[in-house]
């Protein structure tokens, strides 16, 4: 499959890993809108957030529950930033999942 984030999951295109384990994979993202940002992502392939079913309820669950503990590793404690882009609208540019996690710098409300 043509997939970019496929292809960083893999090791075939390198990536400034954080951490892995079966399902989930976070490494920094190549053009950084904050001092910490970096993106989790599942493993397999899931184009859209559109494209999650009942059954991925627990892959979810655990994108959130990684970005939200490697944030605090990563010394966000004070406070960091969640972001899901879904579809055109949305501002999604790469179709493979990915939760943007941002961090150490003040966040404004609402975003561009
Ligand atoms: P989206 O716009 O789909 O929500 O976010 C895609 C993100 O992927 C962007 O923030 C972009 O900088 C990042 N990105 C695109 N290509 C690469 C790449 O080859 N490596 C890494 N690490 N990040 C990438």
């Amino acid at each position: 499959m043509d997939c970019l984030f496929c292809k960083i999951a893999a090791g075939e295109i390198p990536a400034r890993k954080i951490y892995e384990d079966d399902q989930v994979m976070a490494f920094h993202d190549i053009g950084p809108q904050a001092p910490v940002h970096f993106l989790v992502i599942p493993k397999r392939h899931i184009a859209t957030l559109g494209d999650l079913d009942e059954a991925d309820r627990p892959l979810a669950g655990h994108l959130l529950y990684t970005a939200q503990r490697l944030a605090r590793e990563l010394g966000c404690d004070e406070g960091f930033r969640l972001v899901m882009n879904c579809n055109e609208l949305g501002g999604q540019t790469v179709y493979h999942i990915h939760m943007h996690v941002l961090g150490q710098r003040q966040l404004h409300w609402p975003p561009g």
